[in-house]
């Protein structure tokens, strides 16, 4: 087969020595010490080549409206309130034009594919919709977008939801997604999304238990309509800081059930850091889910970047390298096998998460990011900039790494 480009010299995790990649038709052909062709060639000059990353829970509806938005107690409540007051008048252009810098800053730091949420209520109606279908349009050369259709502030209180919901999975929505705990009834919410996921043939994903009272979790609900309706594998669960106020033995049973229901559990670190604990007079708590401890029982897991400069969140770049890294930092990460797994975390667990195949092997889509690191950890560890990417073949942007101007 043709070759289009040959990266050359670049270090890849299962690999000793650097290695060469030979890429054409949107494809890996080959992995070898020195490839010769006559192609165009890309010096990785040893730095580590790793498969793109996968952000898979993010919100472009109503990410960077923070300068529109008026924080006074910087609580969920409130920014739950402020984004309900401020999405009622979102325009399509609006959404649009906000999302696709989110979509630039996210492929510039090495995402390649995105699950994004998109708010479908009586507020929004289905405009933000509209406009994230836009931008997944106008974005597709360079990263796959996913788009779950979510009910951020309720179903059994909201009816009408529902039919916004099933009319965007009926245009184009990949899956839906639920809230539980603004819902006053969780269990008929996760009940309904249930229905739809099913109707629809559709993955699901809730954000759940997002606090830190280790009572009246809403797994048990999800965990048990994942079983009866054989959804095993399709379903992902947000935040789930619940964890992080329990036991090791508690957390360790609900890690038994996770597994075995095929539930994959997403930790959210700066808005978790952020919105958590904020009522501690000291000591204040991480409240980030034990991913560490999830996953050593099977159980499937991964960060990212959930919403930027927004209530929710008022930091962010949508670099998931610096979600790794934070979360390393709050997780006490020490081990090399635990750095290392904080880099799964953001690419070859929600790839799986996200039911997609990935990782660097002949014949894989040639979806590359070049990392200014020599090894997955170190990438973490330092929260490297990300160089240059490739999305099918097709360099997607290159960022020079820094000169040092001597005297
Ligand atoms: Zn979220």
């Amino acid at each position: 087969m043709l070759v289009d480009l040959v990266i050359t010299g670049a270090t890849l995790a299962e690999h000793a020595v650097p290695m060469d990649i030979a890429v054409g038709n949107g494809l890996i052909l080959d992995i070898a010490p020195a490839i010769a062709s006559n192609a165009p060639r890309f010096a990785a000059d040893g730095r580590l080549l790793a498969a793109g990353f996968v952000e898979c829970h993010i919100h472009l509806d109503k990410a960077d409206i923070l300068d529109r938005c008026i924080l006074a107690q910087g609580t969920l409540a409130e920014a739950v309130a402020e984004t309900a007051r401020l999405k009622a008048v979102f325009t399509e252009q609006d959404v649009y034009a906000r999302a696709s810098r989110i979509v630039e800053q996210a492929i510039s730091h090495g995402t390649t594919v995105m699950r994004t949420f998109v708010e479908i209520d009586p507020r929004a109606g289905l405009r933000s919709f509209e406009a994230i279908k836009a931008v997944r349009r106008d974005y597709a050369g360079a990263i796959d977008i996913e788009i779950c259709a979510f009910a951020q502030e309720g179903l059994t209180n909201e009816p009408e939801t529902e039919g916004l919901l099933a009319m965007a999975l009926a245009d184009g929505a990949d899956l839906v997604g639920g809230c539980s705990y603004t819902d006053p009834d969780p269990a008929g919410h996760i009940a309904r999304i249930f229905d739809l996921a099913e109707r629809f043939n559709v993955a699901a994903d809730f954000h759940v238990d997002f606090d830190l009272d280790p009572a009246g979790s809403d797994l048990p609900a999800i965990i048990a309509e994942t079983e009866k309706r054989g959804w095993q594998g399709r379903v992902a669960c947000g935040h789930v800081t619940k964890l992080a106020a329990m036991g090791r033995e508690a957390v360790a049973a609900v890690a038994v059930q996770l597994h075995r229901a095929g539930i994959g559990v997403v930790a959210l670190p700066s808005t978790d850091l952020f919105l958590l604990g904020r009522d501690a007079e000291m000591l204040a708590p991480r409240g980030v889910a034990p991913l560490q401890q999830l996953a050593s029982a099977g159980v499937l897991t991964a960060i990212a970047s959930n919403n930027i400069i927004n209530p929710f969140t008022p930091f962010g770049d949508a670099s998931l390298l610096r979600q790794a890294n934070l979360f390393a930092n709050i997780a006490h990460l020490s081990r090399k096998a635990d750095v290392d797994l904080a880099f799964a975390a953001i690419g070859a667990n929600p790839a799986r998460l996200l039911g997609r195949s990935h990782g660097i092997a002949v014949g894989a889509s040639a979806d590359l990011v070049l990392i200014d690191a020599v090894s997955p950890a170190d990438a973490v560890r330092r929260a490297a900039p990300v160089l240059a990417g490739w999305k099918a073949g097709r360099q997607t942007f290159f960022r020079p790494a820094a000169t040092l101007l001597r005297p």
